[in-house]
């Protein structure tokens, strides 16, 4: 699970990630992956072997930096944009045009990650049922196809909101809960590993090895 790739200017922010970094991340990962005999694959809603790459939020970087190079490498990857965010005019943000241009890459598919990124778990029913449905909705009618997927902005749901999510149509979504997908009844609570800014190559690879399940 990534965020922002920034803009090359340094951030202490954990989830923005200097380019040149994800770049080093990314080719240490790739090199791993071929050793292993193992493969990049799009994240869908059944468990298949091998590593997904997400990025939360629709930045910016993820057409500018990640794309580039993720296209380049053969790697699949999944976005998950914030309707708020991408119509806020903000440039860190990505515009709609921008998510037709990543839509239109081979391997990459957008999902919805909330209308306002407002914690999903804090709010009435009523609004529940707004954030769903009008995150789905805005995408669909940005990108022309069918949006089938979310990620829960903050990590935040319950049981009852994934039933929810599962009923708006989304037939698999992300948590931000640390592990890995291996069965099917995680398809609506699917849980990432998460990569920080200050995760070398190393540790990235250390990460998606498993160091790191003791945070499970
Ligand atoms: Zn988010």
């Amino acid at each position: 699970m990534y965020h922002d790739l920034g803009d090359g200017s340094p951030s202490r922010d954990i989830y923005v990630l200097s380019p040149s970094l994800f770049r080093a991340q990314m080719e240490t990962v790739t090199e791993w992956v071929a050793s292993q005999q193992l493969h990049f694959v799009s994240l869908g809603s059944d468990p298949q072997p091998g590593i997904a790459i997400t990025f939360d939020d629709g930045y910016q970087s993820t057409l500018s930096v990640a794309a580039p190079l993720l296209v380049r490498l053969g790697i699949p990857f999944h976005v998950f944009a914030t309707r708020s965010y991408c119509l806020s005019g903000n440039t860190r943000y990505l515009t709609e045009s921008d998510l037709r241009e990543l839509a239109s890459l081979p391997n990459v598919v957008i999902g919805a990650h909330g209308a306002t990124h407002a914690p999903l778990a804090q709010m009435s029913a009523d609004d529940l049922q707004r954030e769903l449905s009008e995150s789905r909705d805005w995408l669909q009618q940005t990108l022309q196809r069918p949006v089938e997927s979310m990620s829960y902005p903050h990590g935040s749901f319950t049981p009852a909101i994934a039933d929810a999510a599962q009923k708006h149509g989304y037939h698999y979504a992300c948590s931000s809960k640390v592990g890995t997908y291996h069965s099917a009844s995680q398809r609506l609570s699917i849980p990432r590993i998460d990569i920080w800014s200050r995760d070398s190559a190393r540790t990235t690879l250390r990460k998606l090895q498993g160091s790191w399940d003791w945070m499970l």
